[in-house]
């Protein structure tokens, strides 16, 4: 009798548990397709790479992007930084504070950088930058820059005139209204 009552609230206790878990997993599955299926979409018509991403806050999408970096000419068009911009508006802010972003997939490494910037809580991904090197869209490459000297990267980088540069952070540093970040 004692062990029946035990099972019965262990079962019901994992069943609770399992609903649970379902419940947010099926919601964060679901904004993930949703970040697949308008990466999908922009494939079909010809936007860009395979790459789809929304931003959730409290329930609610606020911020949606595929990538049409060759439809509009533009190498930052990707899915994250497009969503990203979109959300900011939605929320009059340069901080996606309380934000989700899903992404189709493993962001690369200049989406990785506004993804910190804009400081969300926490990036759900779909494919992995394995998945992506396979189909061609390879920015290990970018990684493996980033621990070059700044001169010995493929696109170098040379220091100019750095006293001149100076003068933006000493007026910077000076202004009394300024809003930081
Ligand atoms: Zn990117």
């Amino acid at each position: 009798m004692c062990n029946n009552f035990n099972k019965k609230f262990i079962d019901e206790a994992a069943k609770a548990l399992n609903d649970q878990n379902d419940e947010v997993s099926n919601e964060d599955t679901g904004y993930m397709d949703q970040a697949t299926a308008i990466a999908i979409k922009g494939v079909i018509q010809n936007e860009g790479g395979p790459f789809g991403c929304v931003i959730v806050k409290d329930g609610e999408i606020i911020g949606r992007g595929n990538n049409k970096v060759t439809s509009t000419n533009d190498p930052t068009a990707h899915a994250e930084i497009i969503a990203i911009r979109e959300a900011c508006k939605h929320l009059d802010s340069f901080q996606l504070e309380g934000c989700i972003i899903y992404t189709n997939c493993e962001p690369c490494p200049m989406c990785l950088g506004a993804i910190y910037w804009a400081r969300p809580e926490k990036v759900y991904y779909g494919c992995n930058k394995t998945d992506a090197a396979k189909i061609g869209f390879d920015d290990n490459f970018i990684y493996q820059e980033l621990n070059l000297e700044l001169s010995k990267r493929k696109i170098p980088f040379e220091q100019l005139n750095r006293e001149e540069a100076l003068k933006a952070f000493k007026t910077w540093k000076e202004k009394e209204d300024k809003i930081e970040y």
